[in-house]
């Protein structure tokens, strides 16, 4: 019986073997089953996308649009929103930043994620202190967009569910300072689109942004679903066929270009049509589920794991918002007298349970988590603390309800 997850046995260290638990969703959930048979029926029908007259390519093309039209009802997203097809999370956010209007200023909370804290850096970037409770976060963004220049665009950029502490942040809230204030918001649901219906007209966001593999779909695609002026507006995010709709020689011996207003312009390329196809099969499959009953089974192995946790005087699971805040299926913690690096490999070649460790690519977050350094000390990857000193990494463990 797997505990959750795939059902893989592996050899211990320590002899025998055991049915591996793999508690490592946040980072790559495993596909769905429903989704491998899904992309094994598209197969024969496998063809290039917008740029055949054969059968086989149009039914792909139909395939892709159609994936298209079900991520958008996934999202609830507002007639006129584009859904672009990207790689990741990390991409499509790279992609908005890349599409930002001149002068744009983007807020964004130091705890958030590498992916949606970093890609602004060629804005001006206002970094908002981490909040110790949600209501501190939105009367943090609003004093923050209270002082910005009323007159210029303004982005705010925040996650759903924190990578690190799994908890929810006040999006909706959020959304309605930022646009009390004359500014969009983007939100990275990359954790909590897997654990949570993410409806872009009830939050009331501008984007959104997440990814296939974390939402039981295979590697290698990501969506980036919103408004369209900016995207439309903006240069294409890669260059080259599919993004362009006309492209003629000038007189003087260069070259126009017509780009396409859809969001074939920032998708430039052959698309990954099965990444597509992957995360629309996902998102029915977790539709079908009913999120009502995944979020009831989850918060029931919230409630176990926690429990256990509890009972280990030695362990400290990391918050923000404190242990009554409403989360999804990731905990962090660290264990007293323990260097987080060896007990994760330990779990891992004793018990057969796969977990992570580090800074979780949340750097500035982990380190306020841990009340080490903000600024030097704890690198991804680096070496821990030594026995009985403070420690400078943590362990994660994560699951969610769709498999
Ligand atoms: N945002 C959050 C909150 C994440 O947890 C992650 C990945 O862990 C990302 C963004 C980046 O996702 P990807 O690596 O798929 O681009």
């Amino acid at each position: 019986m797997p505990v959750l997850g795939r059902d893989v046995t592996v050899p211990l260290v320590t002899g025998g073997e055991v049915t591996y638990a793999a508690l490592d969703y946040a980072a790559s959930a495993p596909a769905l089953q429903r989704v491998w048979d899904d992309v094994a029926a598209y197969a024969p029908y496998y063809g290039s996308v917008h740029r055949g007259a054969g059968y086989l390519s149009q039914l792909s093309t139909d395939l892709f649009e159609n994936a298209r039209r079900t991520v958008e009802e996934f999202l609830d997203c507002r007639d006129g929103d584009q859904v672009v097809f990207t790689r990741s999370t990390t991409d499509s956010l790279n992609l908005l930043a890349a599409a930002l209007p001149a002068d744009c200023q983007v807020f964004v909370f130091e705890t958030e994620h590498h992916a949606s804290l970093l890609p602004w850096r060629d804005a001006r970037v206002t970094y908002l202190n981490a909040p110790r409770t949600p209501g501190e976060a939105v009367a943090t963004l609003e004093r923050a967009l209270a002082e910005r220049d009323p007159h210029g665009p303004a982005l705010v950029c925040v996650t759903g569910a924190s990578n690190v502490t799994g908890e929810l942040w006040p999006v909706r809230e959020l959304a309605a300072a930022a646009h009390t204030h004359g500014a969009r918001i983007v939100l990275d649901a990359a954790q909590l689109a897997p654990h949570h219906p993410v409806s872009v007209r009830e939050l009331d966001v501008d984007w959104v942004a997440f990814s296939g593999h974390k939402l039981y779909a295979p590697f290698g695609s990501g969506v980036l679903a919103g408004r369209a002026d900016w995207l439309t507006e903006a240069e294409p995010y890669l260059a080259g066929g599919g993004a362009s709709r006309k492209v003629s020689r000038r007189v003087d011996g260069g070259v126009d270009v017509e780009w396409h207003e859809s969001a074939a312009r920032h998708e430039a390329g052959s698309p990954n049509v099965i990444g597509a196809y992957s995360i629309a099969s996902a998102c029915k499959a977790l539709t079908e589920a009913g999120f009502d009953t995944l979020v009831a089974r989850e918060q029931q192995l919230i409630d176990t794991v926690r429990a256990g946790l509890a009972e280990v005087p030695e362990v400290r699971v990391l918050s923000l918002f404190g242990d009554d805040a409403p989360r999804v299926g990731v905990i962090s913690f660290v264990v007293e007298g323990w260097n987080s690096s060896h007990f994760a490999a330990a779990l891992s070649a004793e018990y057969g349970i796969g977990v992570r460790d580090g800074l979780f690519c949340a750097h500035p977050l982990v380190r306020t988590l841990l009340g080490s350094d903000p600024q030097t000390q704890g690198e991804c990857g680096a070496p821990e603390a030594a026995p009985g000193e403070k420690s400078l990494n943590a362990i994660r463990v994560s699951f969610g309800a769709g498999t």
